[in-house]
């Protein structure tokens, strides 16, 4: 397993402001942030990149999408809308390697062309 700050905040070796727990997924908020609402939403298992899922791991990264969707109602910002953006790698500007995804919303986001 591959250390990162992530699994040290699924160790509670760091502290993480956690607003959704269970078994397979933990989600905490940005330290940040670049919305009103900028949660991270990560498996527990050690998953470094979008490459690295495999097909019997279908059903977690599903998780992390609902999880997504309980958060962002209990967050108040499910009719307005938010966005899921997952970063991979350099390009992508992914800066933590281990899986997560970003939950923004709270206010009117910028189209993707900017
Ligand atoms: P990436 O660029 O890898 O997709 O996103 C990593 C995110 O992790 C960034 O938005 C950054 O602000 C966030 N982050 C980095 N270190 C910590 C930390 O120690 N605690 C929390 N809550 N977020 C972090």
């Amino acid at each position: 397993m591959s250390e990162t700050i992530f699994t040290k905040i699924i160790a509670g070796e760091i502290p993480a402001d956690i607003v959704y727990e269970d078994d397979e997924v933990l989600a905490f908020r940005d330290i940040n942030p670049q919305a009103p609402v900028h949660v991270l939403i990560i498996p527990k298992l050690d998953i470094a990149t979008v490459n690295d899922i495999q097909p019997h791991q279908a059903e977690l990264i599903g998780k992390l999408v609902l999880a997504a969707q309980k958060i962002a109602a209990d967050e108040g910002i499910a009719e307005d809308g938010f966005r899921l953006v997952i970063n991979c790698n350099r390009h992508g500007c992914q800066v933590v390697c281990h899986l997560h995804m970003h939950l923004l919303g709270g206010n009117q986001l910028r189209g993707l062309a900017g």
